[in-house]
This record gives C-alpha cells, structure tokens and sequence, in this order.
C-alpha cells in the first residue's frame, strides 16, 4: 500500500520537523535538567574557560587547512612529534591491515576479538621498551584508568606527582590503595611520603615521564633511587617522550639511564607513534598477564580496530629502523627555542618539543594566539585551571615535518604580536 511521505514520518514517529529532527525529551525532569545543562553551560562561558573545536578540513600535518577558512595554516598544536600521522608507508599499512584484517573485530578481545596483528603489536611494544610484555587499550586513558585498581589493594600506596594527566588521576581514584600526592617534581617531599608509606605492602610511585603543560621532564635518576631506598616500583607514562626521547627514542627512561629501574610504562599510540588512537601497558609479564584477567578498560571494551593497529605498527618498524626523524625533530625544536629566546620569550622545559611561551596573563595568552592564527599560526592558549593562575601560556608543539622555514615563520609571528602586545622582555 503506498503511503504519503508525512504519513510515512507519522508512522516513524518523525512529527513534523521530518524523520531525521532532534527529538526534545518531554516532561517536567527532562526540562530541570536542559535549564541546569544550560546555566552550567552559561558558567563555563562566563569564567573564560569554553573549549570550542576548530574543524580541520585536512589531513593531520604541520600545514593545514581549516574549514570555512583558507589554507596554508602553519600547525604547531598537534603531539604529532614525529609527523607519522600522515607518513605514506604508515597510511598503506593502514589500507593494508583493513583490507586483510576488516574494519573491526564486534567483540572484546578474550571472546573473539584478537588477532594476529594485535599480538604482533604486542610484541613489538615489549620490544620497543625492552620490556617483557605489553597489552593494549583503546587508548592510554583506559590503559591509565585500567591498571592502579587491578595491580592495587588497600594493603597498598601509591604516590603520585601532583601535576600528572587526569587520566592517572582518574586510575588512582578507581583503586583502594591509599593515596599519596607529593609536590611537582619535589624529590623532598616525595621522600617525605615514601616514609610515610613504609607501612604498607606495596609502594608506587607514579608520575608522567614528560608533562605536557610545562614540556619538563620528571627527575626519574632521583625518583628511581628513592624508590630503591624506600622499596617501591616505578610506573611512567610517557604519552609525551615515547618514539623521540632518548638516543634511541625509547622514552624518559631511556633518556635518563634507568630503563633498567623502571617496572611498568603506559604510553599511547595518538601522538608519536602514527597519531591513530590506543595505549598500552609493558612491563613485567605477569603484571601484563593480570591485567588480561583484571584490568576493566580491556576487558569491557572492544579490541583495537585493525587499521589503527597497521598504524601503530608501521610507525615503530619506522623507528625501530632509524631514529633520522626524532634527531630531526629535535633539531627543530633546538632552533624554535633559541630563536625564541633570543627573540625575548621565556620558553618553559627544556629540550622538549613541547614550547610552552610563558606569558602570565590569560587575555593576552588567548589574544596573541589568536593574532598568531590571523598570521597564519595555529597555536593554542592555556590559562587557568588548565595551568596554575597567573601562568598562562601560548604552548608550541614542533615536529619533525616541520620545515626549517616554518619554525622561522613561527618565531616571526611571534615577535611580531608579542612586540605589539608588550609580550617581549
Ligand atoms: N597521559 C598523558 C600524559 C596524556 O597527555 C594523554 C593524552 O592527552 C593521555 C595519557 C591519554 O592518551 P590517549 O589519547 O591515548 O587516551
């Protein structure tokens, strides 16, 4: 029988705002809840602290094009450090893995949801660190969120670095081990908290390898002889160093002399390693054993998708063979931030390709990066409560696809806007 097309949106229930209208759930609670979504909404606008999306209408790279906009956009906010994100052979290893393996796996991974790829990763991730195990995750949030409540009791502390990633925060908030903060980096007040801690079963200490808001890099010589003193286990995440850190671009560990005093590292494949998506733990093999069994993000949570494995794959067979890119981008970042020092700037960190232009002032931070974008440079302010008040910053992300030219059309801009806001020393 045919039916008219408003009898057919009838039937679906469309009304008449057609079958594909936003539906507004009716009723009295539903309506409290839009007005309290809004007033919250309202609030984050008012304090200066709204996020809003900049949509890219191009492939992840140092130059992009954004959309509504022109091209030709010099990109210096992506963790892409290592420019894999748009390397040739690491997009075919991609095409490859989905045309051999499928889009997906419709399942976890202990019920059908493993393949050979996925433990091949596995394995090259152990071997990477040097380590005698990895499992992945569907990022480095879940493998964070997944491992303090699996390897912790309250028999147990840990003790972590006041400034580590929320996703750490997260993870230690879902275990019963008691908790311990110790200031930023503060060797003193950690040893203070060790001692503290003796009382219990099991320490660890737990810190980010290279913290992303200020590009410095956690003591680990001296937190790895504390925890030698204190008899505690050392867990980094290092998001922000695998694939570049270090002669070899193994990481803090690597870098600092103590791959050896490290027992368990998470790190994600998003940034350095190709920029797809997924985590993982390594570390020793029972612990990786454990968390097969324990570890809620990989048990609860569907495999990898084969794609995004090729990705991550490709792009440690990339660095495995050379570390050319990471020297490269390394070489960059030494010359952003001595021109920029040079130009007047304070760059916090050291020898890291995250640059934050330390500036103090929150309006300034988000006014300059907005002068940089009409310039054509696309960095990012942060102020508070993303950093500590009265420490905003402007935060430069270089990468080894970065031309040399680049980096100086970046210094450029910067002196030119920060010159005309008074920014300069
Ligand atoms: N840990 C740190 C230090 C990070 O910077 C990030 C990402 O921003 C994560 C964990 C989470 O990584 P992923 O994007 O793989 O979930």
């Amino acid at each position: 029988m045919w039916r008219s097309a408003a009898a057919v949106r009838a039937l679906r229930g469309g009304g008449a705002g057609g079958a594909g209208a936003p539906r507004a759930a009716s009723g009295a609670a539903a309506a409290r809840l839009r007005q309290r979504l809004e007033n919250e909404l309202e609030d984050i606008r008012g304090a200066g602290t709204w996020k809003s999306e900049r949509v890219i209408a191009s492939r992840q790279g140092p130059h992009l094009r954004l959309a509504g906009g022109g091209g030709g956009i010099i990109n210096f906010c992506a963790n892409n450090y290592l420019g894999l994100s748009s390397h040739p052979e690491v997009i075919r290893a991609a095409v490859e893995a989905l045309e051999k393996f499928g889009a997906g796996l419709s399942s976890v991974r202990f019920i059908c949801g493993t393949q050979s790829i996925h433990k091949d990763l596995e394995e090259k991730i152990a071997r990477f660190h040097q380590r005698e195990d990895a499992i992945l995750y569907a990022s480095c949030f879940d493998a964070n969120a997944g491992i303090f409540e699996a390897l912790l009791t309250p028999e147990d502390a840990v003790l972590s670095d006041e400034l580590n990633h929320a996703s750490i925060i997260d993870g230690i908030r879902l275990c019963k081990a008691n908790k311990y903060r110790y200031k930023h980096m503060d060797m003193q007040d950690l040893e203070a908290k060790l001692q503290e801690a003796q009382k219990y079963r099991l320490r660890l200490v737990a810190t980010d390898g290279a913290f992303s808001m200020d590009g410095d890099i956690a003591p680990l010589r001296e937190i790895c002889q504390l925890a030698q003193k204190y008899d505690a286990l050392v867990f980094i995440d290092e998001c922000h160093a695998t694939g570049f850190l270090g002669p070899n671009g193994r990481g803090t560990d690597e870098l600092l002399g103590v791959m050896d005093k490290v027992t368990i590292i998470n790190s994600t494949l998003g940034k350095a390693l190709g920029g797809a998506a997924g985590g993982y733990t390594t570390g020793p093999k029972p612990l990786i054993d454990l968390l097969r069994q324990r570890s809620r993000p990989y048990l609860f949570s569907n495999s990898l998708p084969p794609a995004v494995v090729g990705c991550a794959s490709k792009a440690l067979d990339l660095l495995m063979e050379s570390n050319a890119i990471a020297q490269s981008m390394a070489a960059k970042t030494q010359r952003f931030r001595s021109k920029m020092t040079a130009a007047g700037f304070t760059i916090s960190g050291k020898d890291h390709p995250i640059c934050p232009v330390m500036l103090g002032d929150a309006r300034l931070a988000s006014v300059m990066a907005e002068d940089m974008l009409n310039r054509g440079i696309y960095v990012i302010g942060f102020s508070y409560p993303v950093v500590p008040k009265g420490k905003a910053r402007i935060r430069v992300q270089i990468s080894a696809v970065h031309s040399d030219e680049d980096i100086d059309c970046c210094v450029d801009a910067f002196t030119e806007v920060g010159r005309k806001h008074g920014a300069l020393r």
